[in-house]
Formats: C-alpha cells, structure tokens, sequence
C-alpha cells in the first residue's frame, strides 16, 4: 500500500464555505494552528458561493428591529422543534457578524448610507441583507477567501476529499483523506476537528446545489460515534426553475424577482391557487417554502399542474420598464434563453435546497464526541421543521465564528492524544487499497438513488413510499460493496463516486428512517397518510449508528432562551 502522506495541525477545518472559512479565521485569530480542507477549490465548492440574495439579520439600521423578534419568526417557522438556544445565538449574534462582514468590505447594499434589507416570507419585517440580488454568495465567499489569505495561521489544501474521522477511546484526534488530484492517501492529525462540508441537496434527482453537497459531513459525524437530529427535514425551494430550458442561470434565480416584484403563482388552469392552501399570496410574496412547496405539489397532485409538472410563475402584469429597472441585465439574459417575462409566465417546481437537520451540538458547537466540532448547514435543530429565506448564511456565518473560537479554546484548555496511525488503519486501506474487480456504473447508482430520494423520499411522503425508499437504498448499499470502485488513480471518478455513494446510501437511510417514524405532518416534512400535526410528535428525533444499523429516538426539543456560554 502506498504510504500516506502525513500533516499535524491543531484544527482541522473540514470544508471551506462560509462556515469553514469563518472558523478558520477565528481559530488562527485566537492563537490555533489551522488547516482549512476542501475537497474543491477553496471557498469555491459549496452552497455559500451560489447563494443568491438573503441574510436575515436583525440590524435595525433602516426600520426598527431587534434579534428577539427574528428569533420569534424563527421559532414560529420551526413548528416548535428548533432547538431554542441555537436558534437564539444565531439571531443575537446574527448582526454582529454583519457588521464584521461590512468591516471586511463585503459591500452590503445601501439607501442614504445605511445598509438596507428586503423583505422575505416568514419575516415580519424586512430583515434580510444583501450586497445584490444575484451575487451575495459570491461576494460573502470572495471577502472570506481574502480574509483568510491575509490571516496568520491558516494552511489551506485543496482537491482534500476527507473519507473518515479517526477516533480512539470516543475522542476523534485526525482523518482520513483521499488527494483527488494525485489519488495519494493523506492522514491529518488535529486536536479539534470542525465539520463544516454543509447540506445533502445532491441525495435528490433535482436540487441547487453543488456535486459535493452529499451530505458527507454528516455520514462523517456518525461514523464517528456523533448523533444527529431532525434529518427528516429536508427543504425543498419551492419555485425551482422547471422550464423552458435555462442555461448558464441558477435554477433559485425566481426568489429575488419575487422579493422585488411579487409575481404570480398559478396553476395549470391559469388560477391563483395557495389560497386553498390557506394562504393569500395574491400576487405578493409571503407564503413560508414548506407551505408554498406543499401547495404547489398538491395542485400538481389534483391534475391541475403546469404541463412539466410543477406551476407557473407569472410576472406579465409588470410593465417592461419595471421589470427592466429591477434586474437590469438579467432580463436580456433570460432573453437569450428566449424567455420574455413581459408575455410569458415561466414554469417552477420544488426542489431540494438545504438541510434542516445535521449533526446534534450544543452552544459551543460541540458534539457529543470530545475534539469534534460543526458549523454552518452540517449542523441540526437551529430552524426545526423549516428554515426561513435568509437564516442559512447567518447560520454559516455566526456558527463557524463560534466553532473557530470553541476550537481553538479547547486545545489550549486539554491535553489531546497522540495520533495512532493504527486508528486510522482500516480507513486507509479503503482509500490506497485496489479496487473491486467488478466497478459497476457508479454514475449511474448516484441516479438511481437520487430518483428514490425523489420520488419516495421527497415533499410528500407515505408509508408505503418510504418502505419501498429503505428496501431499495438498501439494495444499492449492498450492490456498492464494502471494496472502492476504480484504480485509484488521479482524479479517478468511480473511486470518488464509491465514497460518495457510501455517505449518500447512509445519510439517504437516515432520512428515510426518520421520515417513517414520524407519523404526522410538519413543516417541510408532510406524510399524506398522517396529515395532521401532532402535538405528541413535538419532539426532535435523534439518530445513532451502532454496527451500520440506524436507531432513532425521540427527545423533547431544546427549550428557553437562557444565553448560551
Ligand atoms: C443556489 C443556492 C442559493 C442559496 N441562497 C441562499 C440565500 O440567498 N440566503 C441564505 O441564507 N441561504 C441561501 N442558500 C443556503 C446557504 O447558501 C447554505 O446553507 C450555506 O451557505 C451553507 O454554508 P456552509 O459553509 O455550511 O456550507 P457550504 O458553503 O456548502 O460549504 C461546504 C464545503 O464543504 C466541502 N466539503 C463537503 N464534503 C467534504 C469532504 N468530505 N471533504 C472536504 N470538503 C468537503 C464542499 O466542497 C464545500 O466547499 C442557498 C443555497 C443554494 C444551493
């Protein structure tokens, strides 16, 4: 076998969105030793670098406004399972990151010298910040990235797939890692790890988000002996573009015309329909993503659906000129796809965008297993049953403050173990180790999951479906195989596709498991065999792994608002 190549830090940082590189820069500021991992280019790999327009941030600068009420919208959108004290943090620390963020020259949109905000579903004022309507992922990931680069401390590697955790006596001291550009095994020993890789979008047929996003971090944690909670809540975005075809655009690209304009949501009859749904959008734009997401697939469901399947998105009521002196040059793009707001409407439908669950910590961003830490989307329990527009960055962005700061204070605070390269023998013989004879079509497996994600495990949910969703990730788990696929070569895909597809099969089980125990409907997770929500299921379901199997147990959600340490 070939011999790893080795590196000592004193924090690793696994992933390099907003989360990652916001711990990074508070870990090396408070004296630790970084190394800042991505499996892509730094800050270039995630969901904070395609992020749109929205950070919701109590900052009160152009209307009146204070953390508590974000808090309370918060809440009220998590259907009583947020875990209260994380939910807190992130809108009392929320402005002050803002702020650091504005310090830093992220450029946040301005009226008469103060920084502005828009309006968004859920909120009950405008609270959500942005430095452009397109571009605000862009922009927070480009001023992180020099950030960092100017920042003492901080060791980056690119192309670094991390493929396990190494622990020994329940404390994690180091990983695994495959160089995908090289195909040389790599080990990392660290005295605190923060897991910072983001959300699983990639596990559905149609989502937002990046190819990395399949959840690693969180088959990572749980590898390693770390619960997660709430991971049958998956958001679904529900005005994903559906057609005609769109190139060269994101598929979320509605949201901020619907921010600035309103827009119309119809159905295949041409009729505004969420008001059956309880809502009174009526050409506004108010309804939460669980609730839009819900309607529009019921109305799909009753026959009355846009004919790709999803429902129309209609902006013909606004003059050019409106249209024009709102999105500028993004209207002669659309015009290049010969799309022509003016006359046509388009057609949306849900699609996966972001992870409500994630890996159980508490205020300090720490997990149950000593030395492991998570930050940004990776984390569960901050939005409960659904996230609000805007809270997600802010998420990224407080937490992996927090996680950077708890890091670097643990290693100065204990005393970690050595790193036993025999811990991290068995991890190291899947990443050097020759492939399978047989290398089935790997591409082909990360489709065929992602169709039962899709069709059984997506916005509505039965019984039925999600048995027959378990009984067949269970067959691609056993077609998979426990020996790599592929050479191990540079850049060689079966290989990189193998691990994927074993993080993908078990973070896909977990979701489905979670999802089947819960009878009962809420917030983004809707069974249509149990439509009601029920006040016994107020409770936040915790996920553990012994020997590859899943157990689930229900805990009462974090409650009161005592200020975390
Ligand atoms: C298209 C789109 C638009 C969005 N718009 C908004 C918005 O307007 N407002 C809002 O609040 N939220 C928005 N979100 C959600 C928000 O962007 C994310 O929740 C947030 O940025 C997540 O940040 P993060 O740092 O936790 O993860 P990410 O930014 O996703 O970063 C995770 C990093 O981990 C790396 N990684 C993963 N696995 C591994 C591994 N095994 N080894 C090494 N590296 C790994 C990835 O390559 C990636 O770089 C949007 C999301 C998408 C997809």
């Amino acid at each position: 076998m070939t011999e790893p190549m080795h590196v000592e830090t004193d924090v690793l940082v696994i992933g390099s969105g907003g989360a990652g590189m916001y711990a990074a820069i508070e870990a090396a500021r408070s004296g630790a030793h970084v190394l800042l991992v991505d499996r892509s280019l730094i800050g270039r790999g995630g969901a904070t670098v395609m992020a749109q327009m929205t950070v919701a941030a109590a900052l009160g600068s152009q209307a009146p406004d204070h953390w508590t009420f974000h808090l309370h919208d918060t809440l009220q959108a998590g259907r009583g399972l947020c875990d209260e004290r994380l939910s807190r943090l992130l809108c009392e620390e929320g402005p002050d990151c803002i702020r650091q963020m504005d310090e830093w020259g992220v450029g946040w949109a301005r009226k008469d010298g103060r920084i502005t905000a828009a309006m968004a579903p859920g909120h009950d004022r405008p609270r959500c910040v942005y430095v452009d309507f397109l571009n605000t992922g862009p922009a927070v990931s480009k001023t992180l990235r020099a950030v960092v680069n100017r920042t003492p401390g901080i060791r980056k590697a690119c192309d670094l797939l991390i493929t396990d955790l190494v622990s020994h006596d329940g404390e994690v001291m180091g990983a695994v890692a495959l160089h995908l550009a090289s195909g040389a095994p790599v080990t990392v020993a660290a005295k605190a790890i923060i897991v910072a890789t983001g959300g699983l979008t990639r596990l559905y047929r149609r989502n937002s988000a990046s190819a990395n996003m399949g959840g690693d971090g969180y088959a990572l944690a749980l590898r390693a002996g770390a619960p997660l909670t709430d991971m049958e809540f998956v958001q679904f975005f529900p005005i994903g573009h559906l057609a005609p075809r769109l190139i060269g655009m994101d598929p979320i690209m509605w949201d901020p015309f619907r921010y600035k304009l309103g827009g119309r949501l119809l159905n295949g009859l041409g009729e505004e329909f969420t008001s059956r749904y309880g809502s009174r959008e009526d050409g506004a734009y108010v309804l939460t993503r669980d609730l839009a997401t819900y309607a529009i697939v019921k109305e799909v469901e009753a026959g009355r659906g846009s004919p790709h399947g999803g429902a129309y998105l209609s902006f013909e009521h606004c003059p050019e000129a409106e249209l024009r002196a709102a999105f500028g040059p993004v209207i002669d793009r659309l015009a290049r796809n010969a799309i022509d707001l003016t006359k046509m409407p388009v057609e949306v439908a849900p699609i996966a965008h972001y992870h409500m669950g994630g890996v159980a910590a508490d205020a300090r961003m720490e997990t149950e297993i000593p030395g492991l830490l998570v930050a940004g989307e990776a984390i569960g329990g901050t939005n409960g049953a659904n996230r609000l527009s805007g809270n997600a960055v802010t998420e990224a962005l407080v937490f992996g403050r927090r996680a950077g700061r708890s890091a670097a204070s643990r290693i100065a605070g204990t005393t970690s173990q050595p790193f036993r390269p025999s811990a991290a023998r068995a991890a190291l013989d899947l990443v050097a180790q020759k492939g399978a004879p047989a290398n089935p079509n790997s591409a082909d497996m990360i489709q065929r999951l992602q169709s039962v994600m899709a069709e059984d495990v997506g916005p509505l949910r039965t019984r039925e479906g999600l048995q027959r969703a378990i009984a067949r990730i269970d067959d691609l788990a056993e077609e998979l195989g426990e020996r790599p696929f592929g050479d191990g070569r540079r850049f060689d895909m079966r290989r990189i596709d193998w691990f994927d597809l074993r993080n993908m099969l078990l973070v896909a089980r977990v979701v489905a498991q979670a999802a089947l125990r819960r009878t009962e409907s809420r917030g983004a997770h809707q069974r249509e065999d149990f439509p009601g929500m029920l006040p016994a299921w107020g409770v936040n379901q915790v996920a553990r792994c012994h020997d590859g199997r899943i157990d689930l147990t229900s805990v009462p959600p974090v409650q009161g608002l005592a200020a975390a340490q």
